[in-house]
């Protein structure tokens, strides 16, 4: 039977703040196609490189399993991977070359790769998966296999021939997710990932998707493999991957890394009951909507189920840029939101950007508050970043020539003219942070002063931290406003 090398191109160690982090999780959507592709039959291997430090590491593996194909299919339930940074796209293509010269056919499928086809058939990839892959993937080794003719048949394909780019039709996604195998952890090395979360968290948190796509028309929302679908698994089959990653792997917490989990309030509720009914303890992390969490029961469900912390997609405390965004979100909202998941205990921490067209001083600072008033529990501050296919890329791309992705994660380079300068939006980034660090150290010490008895490293740290945050935001604040007026 012929083999299949897969690998992926989200090298964290070329994304430093990444892997400052050390929050690495197993390439889901790679580990879901090697287990499809696997049970068909075919012999299947993993480079993962996640740990890597460089492209080449991939050439002792094919000179040793010498697979007929070479599959680099990015996990696209890791958030960074849609964000197309160029130095996991540069990555990808080193791979590519290398396999060239190996002989093997080259199969490539991402975001990234999505929008760039017709670069990566250039760099030399026999054929690009567009959108959902699975299905597409499984076909094609099929015909290649049986060495038949049949790819313009095959929906979902980007290739060449006689040097003519070809299209084949969109790809239909997949509705029942529980038709889908469980993924091949076992082509993993969990023990990496699990030394580095307990190095430096002390406990070892795993990733599981329950849902893809997300129903929603965020304008500056990426969405190229999944368009505005929303499909879920069921309930039961999510609770019975959990008991077995419990029984296997042993995580003390899951990253529910879904755009958005437990959109209807049902699912949740039968998610909660299965919990109960299998007595399965365990916290979680999840990303939501405001809107979603001003339901009470919802929230009250959440909670029973082991719902630890929410990322919230709150954007801005300015309801006019909500309104540019297309958020559908009122600022009210997260307000609400944020309250009542503090009643129930939840942690709620915020995405923030700052950037957005229109965005002025007055927008800036209703941010500010917004952020400083709910205090979250963590902030992750991003700068307006143009995806191609969406709204936000239609209205900017004319400033897009010399450059249109960022290097890593934390460039946060702004790349069409706005209000402010791109060091600015740097300068305001780090202000930001620091005067919430500065503000979350005041707020812990004065619920330790009512509390002392329920200290801890963490929130001493927090105190503590104030002598440096002080100094740090005031310094931060006088270089930012003057480049506001550069
Ligand atoms: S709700 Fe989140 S995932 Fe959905 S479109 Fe908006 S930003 Fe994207």
């Amino acid at each position: 039977m012929p083999s299949v090398l897969f690998t992926h191109s989200y090298f964290m160690k070329f994304d430093p703040k990444q892997w400052g982090l050390q929050q690495a999780y197993p390439p889901l959507g790679t580990l879901i196609a090697a287990a499809l592709i696997r049970e068909k039959g075919y012999e299947v291997f993993l480079h993962d490189v996640m740990f890597a430090d460089s492209a080449k590491e991939i050439s002792p593996l094919l000179e040793k399993h010498n697979p007929d194909y070479l599959v680099i299919y990015d996990d696209g339930f890791n958030y960074l991977t849609k964000m197309c940074l160029t130095n996991m796209r540069e990555a990808a293509f080193s791979m590519i070359g290398i396999a060239r010269q190996k002989g093997c056919k080259i199969i490539v499928s991402s975001s990234d790769a999505s929008d760039h086809f017709a670069e990566y058939l250039e760099h030399g990839a026999d054929y690009v998966i567009i959108g959902e892959a699975e299905e597409t993937l499984l076909e094609l080794i099929n015909a290649l296999a049986q060495k038949s003719d049949t790819q313009a048949a095959i929906h979902g394909l980007a290739y060449k021939k006689n040097n003519d780019l070809l299209l084949t039709p969109k790809r239909d996604i997949i509705k029942n997710l529980d038709s889908l195998p469980l993924p091949a952890w076992d082509l993993v090395d969990m023990d990496a990932y699990r030394t580095m979360w307990l190095k430096r968290y002390g406990n070892f948190t795993i990733n599981i998707a329950t849902t893809r796509g997300c129903p929603y028309h965020c304008n500056w929302c990426a969405k190229p493999i999944y368009g505005y679908a929303y499909h879920m698994r069921s309930p039961e089959k999510v609770v019975e991957e959990l008991l077995l990653l419990k029984k296997n792997y042993g995580f003390d917490k899951v990253w529910f890394c879904d755009d958005i989990f437990g959109l209807q309030p049902d699912w949740v509720q039968k998610f909660n009951q299965e919990v109960a009914r299998l007595g399965l303890k365990f916290s979680y992390i999840i990303q939501s909507r405001a809107d979603l969490l001003c339901n009470e029961s919802y929230v009250a469900n959440l909670a029973a189920s082991g719902c630890g912390t929410v990322w919230l997609g709150a954007e801005s405390g300015s309801q006019k840029i909500l309104d540019a965004m297309g958020k559908n979100i009122k600022v009210e909202q997260i307000y609400t939101a944020a309250r009542l998941l503090k009643k129930y205990h939840i942690k709620a921490s915020f995405f923030i950007q700052f950037g957005y067209i229109g965005e002025n001083k007055e927008d800036i600072g209703q941010t500010i508050k917004m952020v400083n008033e709910l205090l979250p529990e963590d902030i992750g501050i991003s700068i307006s970043y143009p995806l191609p296919g969406t709204t936000f890329y239609e209205q900017v791309k004319s400033d897009l020539h010399e450059k249109a992705n960022w290097t890593d994660s934390n460039e946060l380079t702004l790349m069409f003219k706005n209000t402010y300068s791109p060091a600015f939006y740097k300068k305001l980034h780090r202000y930001v942070h620091l005067t919430y660090r500065k503000n979350q150290g005041f707020a812990t010490l004065k619920y330790l002063l009512l509390h002392p008895l329920k200290i801890n490293y963490k929130l001493f740290r927090r105190v503590a931290g104030i002598a440096y945050y002080i100094p740090a935001s005031m310094m931060a604040k006088r270089k930012m406003n003057k480049l506001k007026n550069e």
